[in-house]
């Protein structure tokens, strides 16, 4: 029998302590309902709960785990970089190796910056963009999330999209009257904010998959026609990889799309794990932030040991070839199966997928922004969800969470994926 009675018993625990009893809003399940899981630990492609119940984790902490969980080499290597001492507020080489990764897959990042998370790597972007072009306007797109500072929450994708959220309380208008919020895929409306406001422009902050309402590609020529029109009004062009770096190949969504961004941000696989952030691009651009230049951004904890050891083992995994062939075969196998499972049995179901990401959207409609993947029927993802955990798949607690495929999936997970799928859509429908 399928239990969750020690998970509830920490949930009750928990809300006394942590506020709605998580850290991170989506961790509560408020949208699939019901009590969310505690896990006792994982170990390559999967995790396990405290009742003692076992699943495939499609999760993979959000992101980070592309090499699935406690790799033997990313945990060798922390130990032996733990008994060395955690923190020294100083640099080390393990910042340079990384950073030297991080430059070889992205060629337009000349220099970067560390930080703790994306949501840093974002805000000190925004600071940094403004000092730059002495403009105060940023376009950002509705569903896409860059972490949660202030002026982007703004019709927000990830758990403000979960929660139905059109923003955040606490946020004064003067912090959000710089942002302008446009579709995703809409051109016409990029064209309208810089008639209107061009001059006032600073830059254009953009998820290149779509990634955080479901995962959602550009339309083809989106993105360089956002380079276009930055470049034509003076305006900088901020990629945010953070989910979406190393998720195709050894580079980001911008090598998949032919565009050049002026800055990148990155988080989610760069730590392995370990809390990381960072941003980079044009050195023109980076000499700007201190102890360089004018604009201000500091850490006590950038540039972690332990957090830039963790990166740097995932990455020189990724750096062999095969890791990407692998991923890309299995993630080809998932949706190919999903698919065939949806003509089955009649679910309205677009599969989408981007490298090792993957999301589903239970409409018939074609699924290309924000407006259209809220028609994805989420009751019915709900029920789904609950069925695959007692099943043994372990999907984000919400429809509009992207799907993380690791590199240590086997295609025997895949296959037992597609059969807990193939047993949930006969006890649902
Ligand atoms: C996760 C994410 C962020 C925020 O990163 P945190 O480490 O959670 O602060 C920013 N941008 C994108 C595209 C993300 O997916």
């Amino acid at each position: 029998m399928f239990k969750l009675n020690q998970s509830a018993k920490h949930f009750q625990q928990a809300q006394q302590v942590l506020v709605g009893g998580v850290n991170s809003p989506v961790r509560a399940f408020k949208s699939v309902g019901g009590k969310p899981l505690f896990i006792s630990h994982g170990k390559g492609s999967k995790i396990f709960d405290v009742d003692g119940n076992e699943y495939i984790d499609y999760v993979g902490s959000y992101g980070p785990l592309i090499a699935g969980h406690a790799h033997p080499k990313v945990v060798k290597a922390l130990q032996q970089s733990v008994e060395k001492g955690c923190t020294f507020g100083a640099t080390t080489q393990n910042e340079i190796a990384l950073a030297q990764l991080v430059i070889e897959a992205f060629p337009y990042i000349d220099k970067v910056r560390f930080v703790n998370s994306g949501t840093e790597a974002i805000l000190s972007t925004l600071r940094l963009v403004r000092a730059f072009t002495n403009k105060n306007k940023i376009i950002k797109f509705r569903g896409c999330y860059h972490g949660h500072c202030d002026a982007l929450l703004v019709d927000g994708g990830s758990g403000i999209m979960t929660l139905g959220m059109s923003g955040s309380a606490g946020v004064p208008e003067n912090l959000v009257n710089n942002t302008i919020s446009v579709s995703f895929n809409d051109k016409e409306g990029v064209e309208n904010a810089f008639t209107k406001y061009g001059k006032e422009i600073a830059a254009v902050a953009i998820e290149p998959v779509a990634g955080n309402m479901g995962v959602i590609l550009p339309e083809a020529d989106f993105l360089t026609f956002l380079r276009e029109i930055t470049k034509k009004h003076n305006a900088l062009l901020v990629i945010d990889e953070v989910m979406t770096g190393f998720r195709h190949g050894f580079y980001g969504a911008q090598q998949v799309f032919n565009v050049q961004p002026d800055i990148t941000c990155l988080g989610k696989v760069i730590g392995g794990g370990l809390p990381v952030g960072a941003y980079g691009g044009k050195k023109e651009i980076m000499d700007m932030v201190a102890p360089l230049g004018g604009v201000y951004q500091a850490g006590t904890l950038s540039g972690n040991p332990l957090a830039m050891q963790a990166g740097i083992s995932t990455l020189q995994m990724l750096k062999q070839t095969e890791t990407y062939t692998h991923l890309h075969h299995i993630t080809a196998r998932l949706k190919n199966g999903l698919e065939q499972l949806s003509t089955h049995f009649n679910v309205p179901m677009q599969v989408h997928q981007f490298g090792s990401m993957i999301s589903v959207f239970f409409t018939s409609s074609k699924v290309y922004n924000y407006d259209t993947a809220k028609t994805t029927d989420t009751d019915y993802f709900a029920r789904l969800f609950w069925k695959l955990l007692e099943h043994g798949v372990y999907l984000p607690p919400s429809n509009f969470e992207s799907w993380f495929l690791s590199s240590a999936h086997s295609i025997e997970d895949i296959d037992k994926t597609i059969a807990a799928f193939e047993q949930s859509f006969k006890e649902i429908v």
